[in-house]
């Protein structure tokens, strides 16, 4: 496997970090997950975007272009010939004595490297299980930052139950996902949280919003408490990795029918349909037959 740190590709025994590393120290840093469908980067820019937009926000300066990081990204893709899998890409504030505020004149440490995996067939047909949470994250959850412990957390408390995903409920209302944003269908509309700081603005997100409202789903990005989710039609969540996961029981309970429902499966068919890689390579036509009715 062929990494990336600082500048050069190098193999995973010639990787190395600092103990002195604001990543390692703090969590000074941000992250990007960027999928890749049949040797193809997917919204990669819009990712690499967002990846600038959360340095922004931590006050830290970027060493690359969004087209150096494109190359840097592509490169990993292409070196590690990965077909199916993502990249994994963080930047760090840099390497210095640990001391709270921002240390002088240090330098950024951007490292990245390939993942080879697999689409979550089993549960983007069959549907997973969520846990509620509570949300004791900080109030900047926009940040894609390196701070996950209380998505660590949640997510490990909804393992425990034998759940895949939990959900977080912040004074009452339902926020996101530990690691996916979160939406509900009532009546035939689609719900989901607005895109402020109480959630992170998923990429997958984005384009599920966009597939709505190109099939005719009416949207309404609003809040919605835990009992509201537990009374829609159907639930879903959505991530780079989980794509368009139906949720299909909260805290035990069934949502709708406790199937994967109809407007879901619409989507999930409008989510591979967009992606040129998985229409050419077949996958498309191995999620609709396998799949159960809708
Ligand atoms: N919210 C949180 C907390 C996440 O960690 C993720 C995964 N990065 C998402 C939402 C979904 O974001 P995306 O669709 O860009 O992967």
């Amino acid at each position: 496997m062929i990494y990336f740190k600082d500048g050069k590709f190098l193999e995973e025994d010639e990787v190395h970090v600092s103990v002195n590393d604001r990543g390692y120290a703090f969590g000074d840093g941000v992250y990007e997950v960027i999928k890749i469908y049949d040797g193809a980067l997917y919204t990669a820019q819009e990712h690499l975007e967002r990846l600038i937009e959360s340095a922004e926000k931590i006050r830290m300066a970027m060493p690359y272009t969004i087209e150096e990081l494109g190359e840097i990204i592509q490169k990993l893709q292409t070196e590690n010939e990965i077909t199916m899998g993502h990249i994994y890409l963080q930047v760090t504030r840099g390497v210095a004595p640990r001391v709270h505020q921002f240390p002088e004149s240090i330098q950024p440490v951007v490292v990245g490297y390939a993942v080879e995996n697999e689409r979550p067939m089993h549960y983007l047909q069959q549907g997973a299980a969520m846990k509620s949470v509570e949300d004791v994250r900080w109030l900047r959850c926009d940040i894609k930052s390196l701070n996950l412990l209380g998505n660590v957390m949640a997510k490990q408390e909804a393992f425990d139950h034998g759940c895949q995903e939990a959900l977080f409920v912040r004074n009452g209302l339902v926020r996101e996902g530990s690691s996916s944003n979160v939406f509900g269908i009532k009546d035939g509309v689609l719900y989901t949280h607005p895109a402020n700081n109480f959630i992170l603005n998923g990429i997958t997100r984005r384009v599920v919003l966009q597939l709505a409202k190109n099939l005719n789903i009416p949207v309404e990005e609003k809040e919605f408490t835990l009992p509201q989710a537990l009374e829609m039609d159907e639930f879903f969540y959505t991530s780079t990795n989980a794509e368009i996961t139906p949720a299909v029981t909260i805290d035990q309970q069934p949502i709708g029918q406790g199937v994967p429902g109809p407007l879901t499966r619409k989507l999930q068919v409008a989510f591979d349909a967009q992606i040129p890689m998985l229409v050419a390579s077949g996958n498309v036509e191995e999620r609709e037959s396998n799949g159960p009715a809708s």
